[in-house]
């Protein structure tokens, strides 16, 4: 007879570890005892040795499906006598807490959900130790039902039952409730019984109402996505004339009635994360064309909620499931708030009264070449540790100024905030705050050092200056942060040649950088190579006017816009060559996501953008209807740091404008990108003998460009590396400020 301590850290609360425990230790004879204490699980066992070897290596050989075990350590203890095996009270502990995304329902509970006979039948919030709202309802830590916005049902007979039976699927299930005790969903002004509540919301939706939806993270604002007018009405309303909107499907069968879906695409859309995957049209068929104006993929997810699933029991169609918000602005997550600001934009409100603590937005993702790549990594991953192959001191750091995400991190972990928004208003900042403070409270640590981007006017370094005189604050290029973030994600610890290419960020010579290139390690890393600057004048008006960025490029390298492709006036014409010449209001970049917009516009694809890289995005789809490998001249002038220049592309361009079709430019403008960024990496192999490619920012979203450049690098036997674990836009970039927290630097 011995008895043994066992400490498991990792992902283990929230994830039916404890029941799996105490199962286990049933089925061996073993007695003693179980608890979760923060950030980790642990046991004491007493039982003959077999035993005991046996149970450890359940534990790390079987342990249950959405735990992930970091840590197992193990000693053997003298302890007093047990006579059985029980789950005892958490204790609250030093070190730091991992807390499980929040995960679709699972197939045990849709059963019962489709079940006449199960009590939950057609229970809108059912769920298990295995599934169900974890993250967006967590309070605080440990993992216990009085710490989660559950703690207000106070469950029945039958569901308390479940909660203590250890056979049970919801034994210590925190989230477990049913239609008698727990949490319930209704339509706000319509009295409408429960027993038809989804008929009628499916009518609601074959009428063409837009219904603002409460989901596990936040609103959703949804209709029929196959009746035009209450798509359009929603555009209108939402003030979104043309970003894309996702689509909620009901099964694999109606996804590909639309959309391509390979095997990659089709395990992710399943997946227990159930993210938002751009899948390739097949066909419109009977969609309504204003989904995607433009675009040649289609953002679609499968149900996930339970009441998703009872949803689409009684509406047959397609839906659009867009996020509750105003433009960039955080998802809305309460009812009362969603009623106030979506009233407008809203025929009606599903609601409930489980609160969301945690707000969370869908993630998106897509496959190309089998691997996943995250545009937005939200719900189902996010808040997942991210591991890294250095030490980092406590520190804080607050991401970028678009699509930002902060993170936190120690020792050798990071944990990456959801997707928070665009941080130029201060309802934005507001919520950038308190999730800020969430984090540091949840996950245990108490940053010492705090990253901010370089640029001086941000929200986020205004943020930073007041924190000077407490902690040490450091700031850190957006580009470099890029290519930091990129070693971090893929453990990369030789040197690298690393571009990094999108569209804008506060450069260390004060201009607009875009189209960088490093060279280094996670320690040193030195500009090595970059597009030649061209002005740009009017700053951010320009960057919502791909025709003035053209103007600007052609009137500054003394090119006529003989065609008039331009479609500009002669006014506007005055008012940019004014600037220039007078050099006001002038900004010089060497962004390479404006040089497709410029070229998106000198083709005539999108010369005035109403969403964030729209005038790319449309001149990708217009490249993807040719296949010419033909390339445009360019050159590379060599001195301590390369520049790229493009002039010979651009004015050759514009004399295929006259003849030649434009996808088969916009074609070989993106061959001439890919053959860019080959040679440049040829050139630094040749200067630094390095032969690792990585590749970085917004522009590496570009499919068409991955597909083209992958082959040419491999050809030419380069590692090439891309993003894995988080986006390559700025959502990613929080990771790689991490880096300037370092130990020993
Ligand atoms: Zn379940
Ligand atoms: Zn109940
Ligand atoms: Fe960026």
């Amino acid at each position: 007879m011995k008895s043994c301590k066992i400490k498991i850290s990792g992902r283990v609360q929230g994830v039916g570890f404890r029941p799996f425990v105490y199962r286990l230790a049933k089925s061996l004879d073993l007695t003693g005892w179980v608890l979760n204490s923060t950030g980790s699980v642990e046991i004491l066992i007493q039982g003959s040795e077999a035993n005991i070897r046996n149970f450890i290596d359940a534990l790390s050989h079987d342990p249950p499906p959405l735990s992930h075990i970091e840590n197992i350590f193990e000693e053997i203890v003298e302890e007093s006598t047990y006579t059985d095996f029980s789950i005892i009270k958490s204790r609250e502990d030093k070190g730091f807490n991992f807390i499980s995304p929040d995960i679709a329902i699972c197939d045990d509970c849709l059963r019962e959900l489709r079940d006449p006979h199960d009590r939950r039948f057609g229970y809108p919030f059912i769920n298990c130790t295995n599934c169900g709202p974890r993250y967006t309802i967590i309070e605080d830590l440990p993992y216990d039902r009085e710490k989660t916005t559950m703690k207000v049902f106070k469950m029945c007979e039958a569901c308390n039952e479940e909660y203590h039976n250890p056979i049970s699927r919801r034994f210590h299930a925190q989230p477990d409730a049913c239609s008698v005790c727990g949490p319930h969903l209704w339509i706000d002004s319509l009295n409408i019984p429960e027993s038809n509540l989804f008929k009628e919301i499916g009518k609601l939706l074959y009428e063409g109402q837009i219904l603002a939806i409460k989901g596990i993270g936040g609103f959703h604002i949804a209709c029929d996505a196959t009746n035009e007018s209450a798509v359009e009405r929603l555009r209108n309303n939402k003030k979104r004339r043309s970003k894309p909107f996702a689509l909620m499907m009901k099964d694999l069968d109606m996804i590909r009635r639309y959309c391509y879906v390979n095997n990659t695409e089709e395990k992710i859309l399943r997946g227990k994360e159930r993210p938002i995957v751009l899948l390739r049209i097949k066909d419109y068929l009977d969609l309504s064309p204003s989904i995607a104006p433009g675009n040649l993929y289609l953002g679609v997810m499968l149900p996930y909620a339970p009441y998703h699933y009872l949803i689409f029991d009684d509406f047959d169609r397609p839906i659009v499931m867009t996020s509750g918000n105003l433009s960039e602005e955080p998802i809305i997550k309460d009812n009362v708030e969603a009623k106030d600001k979506l009233k407008n934009i809203v025929d009606n409100f599903v609601l409930h009264n489980r609160n969301i603590r945690n707000r969370i937005d869908d993630s998106v993702v897509f496959v190309e070449d089998n691997d996943l790549t995250f545009v937005r990594r939200a719900r189902g991953y996010a808040p997942d540790p991210l591991k890294v192959s250095i030490e980092v001191d406590p520190v804080l750091a607050l991401g970028p100024e678009l699509k930002n995400t902060f993170a936190i991190g120690s020792g050798n972990y990071v944990f990456m905030s959801p997707h928070i928004g665009d941080l130029k208003d201060l309802e934005t900042l507001d919520v950038f705050e308190e999730t800020i403070e969430d984090f540091i409270h949840l996950f245990r640590i108490n940053p010492e050092i705090l990253v901010h981007d370089l640029h001086p006017q941000y929200l986020s370094t205004e943020f930073a200056e007041k924190f000077k005189s407490f902690m040490k604050v450091v700031p850190v290029q957006h580009h470099r942060a890029h290519i930091l973030s990129l070693l971090l994600d893929r453990d990369i610890g030789d040197p690298i040649i690393g571009f990094s290419f999108d569209g804008t960020g506060f450069g260390e010579d004060g201009n607009i950088w875009g189209g960088e290139v490093f060279v280094g390690n996670l320690r040193e890393l030195h500009r090595a190579a970059h597009f030649k600057y061209f002005p740009m004048a009017g700053g951010d008006y320009s960057i919502e006017n791909p025709k003035r960025i053209a103007y600007s490029y052609l009137f500054s390298n003394e090119i006529e816009d003989n065609g008039n492709y331009l479609p500009i006036s002669p006014l506007e014409k005055d008012i940019i060559k004014s600037m220039i010449q007078n050099k006001k209001n002038i900004f010089y970049t060497s962004s390479c996501g404006r040089i497709f917009d410029m070229v998106s516009a000198i083709l005539g694809v999108r010369s005035v953008v109403d969403y964030e890289g729209q005038a790319a995005v449309e001149l990708e789809m217009c490249a993807m209807d040719s296949d010419t490998s033909a390339v445009y001249p360019f050159e590379i002038q060599k001195g301590s740091s390369l520049e790229i220049d493009i002039l010979p592309m651009i004015k050759k361009i514009l004399e295929d404008r006259q003849h030649i079709n434009r996808s088969i430019i916009a074609r070989q403008f993106h061959n001439t990108i890919a053959y860019i960024i080959l040679s440049t990496a040829e050139i630094l192999r040749e200067k630094y003998h390095i032969n690792k490619v990585g590749l970085s920012g917004g522009v590496f979203q570009n499919r068409l460009l991955l597909n083209i450049l992958s082959p040419l690098l491999k050809e030419s036997k380069f590692e090439v590396y891309t993003h894995r674990r988080i986006p390559p836009n700025d959502g990613g970039i929080s990771l790689g400020q991490i880096a300037l927290a370092m130990k020993g630097v």
